[in-house]
């Protein structure tokens, strides 16, 4: 099969509600934004031995590749609306393996309201390496950013901490302390994040500041910190925690690096004045989602972290470094 029997067969029918992308004939397609909103693009790029082991399903390793950029998109307060994949891929790549990915993406396609619109095919000689662009749209202005926070503002984060860095050693062969059922629960959490896109959008007018936790919460935290020129606490004991990443934490190495540092969490990370706290909480249950204060942001330039007895912890390192 060539590139164009692949287009054909796999990816035109992933673009073929959209009338802009063109059915993939044309070069490029063509976006317009409803009229007062402004576009919105993140690019995101996964590679196998590093953000994906490579024992996953295509499908899956679809999904993931447009769940990291559609994270970035709920970190904007952004509509999803489309992507642009490109794909280095081993010669070896066979249809098998495109029919499970198109299969990957045309199930989150459905679920987060997307369309393909484009993408390009090459091949490598080293390890898969996928890249998408995702585009989607907010009112002018109304965007969430990482400026913002103000000292007094309440620190907050959506869903639980660690469960993704607990899922990749789960993935590598440890920990192998946890139960079967949540072994499986953390695996699932590293393999298909949820990105907070619904959150996301109502969290504009609410939130003062916000991100998505991709490496690390500590690190991730200084980048708010950093654009919005204050400092932050965290109270250890408020992170919220899934029932299997309290079940293994106590067992493992490094328990307060692993939540703190270990990335992969794909949870909105956001601030907000205390008198939001209600709106928050209404939020929270009309989206059924888990929404935790963890900290204070603070005058300054510093992050601490509080422990249990309320002494500052001292962290080996503070998130996950590509370079
Ligand atoms: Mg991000």
């Amino acid at each position: 099969m060539d590139e164009f029997d692949i287009i054909d067969r796999y990816f035109a029918p992933l673009a073929a509600e959209n009338q802009n992308a063109l059915g993939l004939t044309d070069d490029a397609a063509l976006v317009h934004p409803p009229t007062g909103h402004e576009l919105v693009i993140a690019k995101d790029a996964i590679v196998q031995g590093v953000h994906f082991i490579g024992d996953e399903t295509p499908a899956d390793i679809a999904r993931k590749l447009l769940r990291v950029n559609l994270s970035d998109m709920a970190a904007m307060g952004a509509k999803p609306y489309g992507y642009l994949l490109a794909l280095m891929l081993p010669s070896s790549t066979d249809n098998t393996w495109f029919a499970s990915f198109a299969r990957g993406l045309r199930e989150d396609q459905k679920r987060y309201g997307i369309t393909l619109l484009g993408g390009d095919t090459t091949h490598t000689q080293g390890e898969l390496c996928l890249s998408a662009t995702m585009l989607g749209w907010t009112p002018v202005g109304a965007a969430l950013k990482r400026r913002g926070a103000k000292a007094g503002d309440d620190l907050y984060v959506s869903g639980t901490i660690g469960d993704g860095a607990l899922g990749v050693r789960v993935a590598r062969g440890e920990p192998r302390i946890a139960s079967r059922e949540s072994r499986n629960y953390l695996l699932q959490r590293y393999r298909l994040p949820e990105p907070r896109v619904m959150l996301g959008q109502r969290l504009k007018g609410i939130a003062t500041s916000c991100m998505d936790i991709s490496d690390g919460l500590v690190q991730d935290l200084g980048h708010i910190c950093e654009c919005s020129h204050v400092g932050a606490k965290i109270d250890f004991p408020l992170i919220p925690l899934s029932q299997a990443a309290r079940a293994v934490l106590p067992k493992i190495q490094s328990p307060y690096e692993t939540v703190l540092a270990g990335g992969d969490d794909y949870e909105l990370l956001f601030t907000a004045p205390p008198e939001a706290a209600k709106a928050l909480s209404a939020l929270a249950r009309k989206l059924d989602i888990r929404i935790g204060r963890i900290g204070s942001i603070v005058k300054g330039n510093r992050i601490k972290v509080m422990n249990e007895q309320g002494k500052m912890l001292i962290l080996k390192r503070r998130g996950y470094s590509h370079f």
